[in-house]
């Protein structure tokens, strides 16, 4: 595998940091009843890299509200998972931004090693390209992105825009970008629906 991290537990472990503490300022809020939230995961099965995963990987941190009458759903943003794709949002990332990297071989070996499909793939270009460009998430961002940046080769272009130094770091730090897409909690909830993607 040509991007060492993708194998890496640590770096899996990392996400699941920062998803936990996003998580921790939903808990802490509550519900906007006022009622207290207990946990309600949802249950997942990340395809393409399972070895590096620990069994945290296998739910999605979400909240329930405890009142009677209420028990709305609260699902915090995250780093890990990209709404309900089977991939973690880290490889749509990196494999849709590769296009306009790595060389054609290269990217051809990591999608067979992470088995992705080309279906798949299609899906996940155009999520970009229609869906998240609409997104409130990606209006607030390019606001302050100057010069603006192409939102037709994204993810790629705001991975180049990202100051810090390694692919790793500007990976983190774009996950943590777009997490707001992720919850349910959006206006944008029908366009960026999980289930579509
Ligand atoms: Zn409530």
């Amino acid at each position: 595998m040509c991007h060492a991290f993708l194998t890496d537990t640590n770096f899996y472990q990392l996400l699941t940091r920062i998803d936990e503490s996003i998580a921790e300022e939903v808990s802490e809020r509550g519900c906007d009843c006022g009622g207290v939230l207990h946990s309600a995961r949802y249950p997942r099965k990340p395809r393409g890299i399972r070895s590096a995963l620990d069994s945290n990987y296998e739910s999605r941190l979400s909240f329930c509200c405890s009142q009677d009458g209420c028990r709305r759903r609260s699902t915090p943003a995250s780093v890990r998972f990209l709404g309900r794709k089977v991939y973690l949002g880290v490889i749509v990332v990196l494999i849709t931004a590769l296009q306009h990297g790595l060389t054609e071989p290269r990217r051809r070996q990591l999608i067979e090693e992470l088995e992705v499909a080309p279906q798949t793939l299609w899906r996940w270009r155009r999520w970009w390209r229609e869906r998240f460009v609409q997104s409130r998430c990606w209006k607030a961002l390019a606001g302050h992105l100057i010069p603006p940046i192409g939102a037709d080769s994204l993810p790629a272009s705001l991975l180049e825009r990202l100051q810090a130094e390694t692919l790793v770091e500007r990976l983190v730090e774009l996950l943590v970008l777009i997490s707001p897409v992720t919850t349910s909690s959006s206006s944008l909830r029908e366009s960026l629906d999980p289930q579509k993607l």
